[in-house]
């Protein structure tokens, strides 16, 4: 019997064809399929810029590096997300300070955000990374109304939230990753996330000079441009100039700061702009995979399901809070139902216990970790394939 995971990538034949007509191309990275990705996927998420990166932590990486991320500068996250998250500030030299999460949505609670920051001199923290947890949208909108209050920057990790949205103020619906509100956005293309390229990541902004300088610490801090060039024409061509050199040499091209060999391949791009297509058919059906975990669940007393607006949701994992979560965790892998759990609270890993972090710093993301389990969740999970996980949770219980 096939084991049933709680997340899957989906290839089909219309990917593989994109690949192997990229691989039989001319170029293996660095070709056009990079750019036409980059700009397909800026033009779905809304952005003006994206930039594709080897990996969603390669993209955390540059846009610290572009937001100056520097020893000991203080920068908020989550403790319920992927390590990458607090990371990438650590890279940099800077300092993560943890921030609770709202008990209900999962989310840094913008609260306990607004509370760290009116305890300290406005200055003391450089920036605050939220995340779409799970695929629910975070209120940005509010975030950046803070931030600004603080002189504080946003990096949205949207990784989980390809397609999410929330409605702002003025009921504009705001896509994830669209950067109206955060100053940079980041996206994974690993496997279980929405749009697979094998290892890949995007980062989306709207600030162009930000954009120029991410483009740069992509690749080695390397340009190649001739009006950013600050070595004189002379040099660069290696003798005297005459009236007649107006550019710079063919082969020219200037490293200016230290940066990263962060590229993306165009075989895996190509695999992406492939996947792109997909993007919305698949939300739709993880939407419909959620409504029908929610109702199962509705009137079972020791299951409690992510509550209020769940609207723009994109369903990256469908979590459900539950007693005994160690024995239903066991007891479905006894039935190939391979569920997983999101997170253990990255303040409470050992490498963060180091800088003081200890139990009871994060009451609601430490209360969530003991019972949240997340069920299988991607588009091609059947009904069949989902009712057998629902019957069995209800089974372990009854
Ligand atoms: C997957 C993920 C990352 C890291 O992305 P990689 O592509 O695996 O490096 C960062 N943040 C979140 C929330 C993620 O889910």
């Amino acid at each position: 019997m096939k084991t049933i995971p709680y997340g899957k990538q989906n290839i089909t034949r219309e990917d593989l064809d994109a690949v192997i007509e990229t691989l039989q191309s001319e170029y293996l990275t660095q070709g056009p399929k990079i750019k036409e990705f980059e700009d397909a996927f800026a033009k779905y998420i809304g952005s003006k810029y994206a930039v594709a990166v080897a990996n969603g932590t390669a993209a955390l990486h540059l846009c610290a590096m572009a937001l100056e991320v520097k020893e000991g500068e203080k920068v908020i996250t989550t403790p319920i997300t992927f390590a990458a998250s607090a990371n990438c500030v650590r890279y940099c030299g800077g300092e993560v300070v943890f921030a609770d999460i709202d008990p209900d949505t999962y989310l840094l609670d913008i609260n306990a955000v607004k509370k760290l920051l009116e305890a300290s001199p406005k200055g003391t923290y450089q920036g605050i990374i939220p995340v779409d947890f799970a695929g629910r949208a975070v209120n940005l909108e509010a975030f950046r109304k803070l931030a600004d209050e603080y002189g504080c920057w946003i990096i949205e990790d949207a990784c989980h939230a390809p397609g999410g949205s929330f409605t702002d103020n003025n009921k504009t619906v705001q896509n994830c990753g669209n950067s109206k509100f955060a100053n940079l956005a980041i996206f994974s293309f690993h496997p279980v996330k929405h749009i697979a390229c094998g290892e890949g990541g995007m980062i989306t902004t709207n600030d162009e000079i930000l954009y120029k300088k991410i483009l740069m610490l992509r690749t080695h801090g390397i340009t190649k441009s001739n009006d950013q060039y600050t070595n004189s024409l002379e040099f660069a061509i290696g003798r005297e100039v005459t009236e007649a050199d107006t550019t710079y040499p063919g082969w020219y091209m200037e490293m200016q700061t230290l940066g990263y060999n962060y590229r993306l391949t165009d075989f895996q791009a190509a695999l992406g702009l492939s996947q792109l297509k997909r993007a919305d058919e698949g939300i739709v059906r993880r939407r419909e995979i959620a409504k029908t975990y929610f109702d199962a669940f509705q009137n079972l007393p020791f299951i409690k399901s992510q509550s209020g607006s769940v609207e723009g949701h994109a369903y990256h994992l469908y979590i459900i809070e539950v007693e005994k979560r160690y024995e239903l965790y066991n007891y479905l892998r006894t039935q190939l139902i391979y569920a997983q759990i999101h997170y253990i609270p990255t303040h409470l890993m050992p490498y963060y216990r180091q800088f003081g972090w200890k139990e009871g710093d994060m009451p609601n993301a430490e209360s969530y970790y003991k019972g949240c389990i997340s069920l299988p969740m991607y588009p091609t999970l059947t009904a069949h394939e989902q009712e057998f996980v629902i019957n069995k949770i209800k089974e372990f219980y009854a």
